[in-house]
């Protein structure tokens, strides 16, 4: 099979293929570049993999990093673009189920091809757009499959990542995982174990924000993956509930998070831990507990205006769009009405500070006044005060005098 037209970073890299060839070395289109341009995606950066070794790509191009020299990687400047060029290779004797011991470059495409993970992403393309498919992996793109190159149970065993790498796939792409790999994944999902946290939950998270999250979800479940996945043990019921939510596929990383919380009945207080234990950023951290705690309010009613200043507009509109998943109506304007209507959006548009306070107030500074300064901010959100310092001064004065102090 031939591409008869090629997408534009293919033909701008095609002049590196070129030049390679012209120094005597094979060099091709590889991974999921290929893989997606079949299927009429848009494609990302473009992958080539070459017989030449890393040094004598070196000595092809002026311009060239070094960012992964111990597997082949070498980066190449050219013009305005970067291409990673990785030579030919074979990974033998997996010891760990993770990292091959030993890296062994190679002459040859076919033994380059055969240690990839799955058919669909060991297809190789010329320069000029023709394919070389040396494990039928057109046919199981047409026919929308995963299917290991080679023996599924050897490869899953070689490296477990691999396991979690089929179902983000059939999540991403909206394919069904072949018999005989889903029954090897089924054999050694245990072996997930063995894996960084990290780079399974690459994987997971990309699972979630997949086209078909079900098709993902499914085979996750259903092969125990989620059992030595952090924080997922025991909770294949619960996961079946997050798989039965609306198949919509979500958009932001932190709502996926949020939803999974949900359905996975996590109390507030454990979401940080369960969070922590998936090694996700602070940002997402604060976020999606944040998200959890706006959907649990916004769920049992409409938006509180102190609720609308707690979250902030971003993270307010983010669990509006999550009410479709609770078939509820999602009302992103109006919500972004009533927040815009909020008397002061941040503390520092409170009309009185501390140091305002300490001035009519004679009193040594303690909690008494962080207390203060949150009842009137929260008075002022609601509506309660004006917020203007003589009245919000007054407001203070009278509360205090009230309580005694
Ligand atoms: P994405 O669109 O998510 O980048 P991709 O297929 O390009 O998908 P990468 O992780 O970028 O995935 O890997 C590039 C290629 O390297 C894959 O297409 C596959 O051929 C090979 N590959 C990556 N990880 C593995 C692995 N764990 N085992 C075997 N081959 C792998
Ligand atoms: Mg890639």
């Amino acid at each position: 099979m031939k591409l008869e037209e090629l997408p534009e970073e293919f033909i701008k890299a095609a002049s590196v293929i070129d030049e390679i060839q012209q120094h005597d070395f094979e060099a091709y289109f590889v991974g999921g570049s290929v893989r997606d341009t079949l299927l009429g995606k848009t494609s990302h950066d473009v992958d080539i993999a070459t017989s030449a070794y890393p040094e004598e790509i070196k000595q092809i191009f002026k311009r060239t990093v070094d960012v992964g020299i111990e597997h082949g990687t070498v980066l190449v400047l050219h013009g305005e673009e970067s291409y990673e060029i990785t030579t030919f290779r074979t990974e033998s004797t997996y010891q760990d189920y993770r990292r091959p011991d030993s890296v062994t470059f190679v002459r040859s495409l076919e033994e380059d091809l055969k240690r990839r993970d799955f058919t669909i992403n060991a297809l190789a393309m010329e320069k000029n757009g023709q394919i070389i498919d040396l494990f039928n992996g057109l046919t199981d793109l047409a026919d929308g499959m995963i299917r290991a190159v080679g023996n599924a149970k050897e490869r899953f065993h070689e490296d477990a990542l691999r396991m979690m790498r089929a179902v983000r796939f059939a999540s991403q792409l909206d394919f069904a995982i072949e018999q005989e790999t889903l029954n090897a994944i089924y054999t050694y999902h245990s072996l997930l174990s063995k894996i960084s946290v990290e780079r399974i939950a690459v994987e997971f998270s990309k699972l979630l924000l997949g086209k078909d999250r079900l098709k993902g979800l499914s085979p996750f479940i259903e092969t125990g993956c989620y059992q030595s996945c952090p924080g997922l043990e025991g909770k294949g019921r619960e996961l079946f509930c997050f798989s039965e939510l609306p198949n919509r596929q979500i958009e932001e990383e932190r709502q996926a998070w949020t939803l999974l919380v949900k359905e996975l009945v996590i109390q507030p207080e454990e979401i940080c831990p369960f969070l922590k234990e998936w090694k996700l950023s602070n940002q997402m951290i604060h976020d999606v507990t944040e998200l959890s705690y706006g959907l649990t309010q916004r769920l049992q009613g409409e938006w509180l205006a102190t609720d609308l200043f707690r979250l902030g507009l971003d993270l307010v509109l983010s669990v509006e769009e999550l009410l479709f998943y609770y078939n509820q109506e999602v009302k992103l304007k109006e919500t972004a009405n009533k927040y815009e209507q909020l008397p002061i959006k941040s503390r520092k548009e409170l009309a009185v500070t501390g140091n305002d306070l300490l001035t009519v107030i004679n009193q040594k500074p303690g909690k008494w006044l962080g207390q203060l300064i949150d009842e009137l901010e929260k008075k002022v959100v609601t509506g309660e005060l004006v917020n203007e310092q003589e009245a919000l001064l007054v407001y203070a004065k009278n509360q205090l005098n009230k309580e005694g102090k």
